[in-house]
């Protein structure tokens, strides 16, 4: 009984694991919402919270 349990349970964290990092990435952009907290440009596909153009400015600042 418990084998099977922890069997269940291996099976349910390996799916988990396998979930695709676009699913992810979109759980995570409904939790943080890719707008960059500086100017409110969408940041598209960088998990950034700043923007390229502002990343840019900072790092030349
Ligand atoms: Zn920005």
């Amino acid at each position: 009984m418990k084998t099977r349990l922890w069997k269940a349970f291996k099976k349910a964290f390996l799916a988990l694991i396998r979930v695709p990092g676009i699913f992810l990435k979109a759980v995570l952009h409904f939790i943080y919402p890719p707008y960059c907290v500086i100017c409110d440009a969408w940041t598209g596909d960088d998990d950034s919270i700043v923007c390229s153009k502002c990343w840019a400015r900072l790092e030349n600042e």
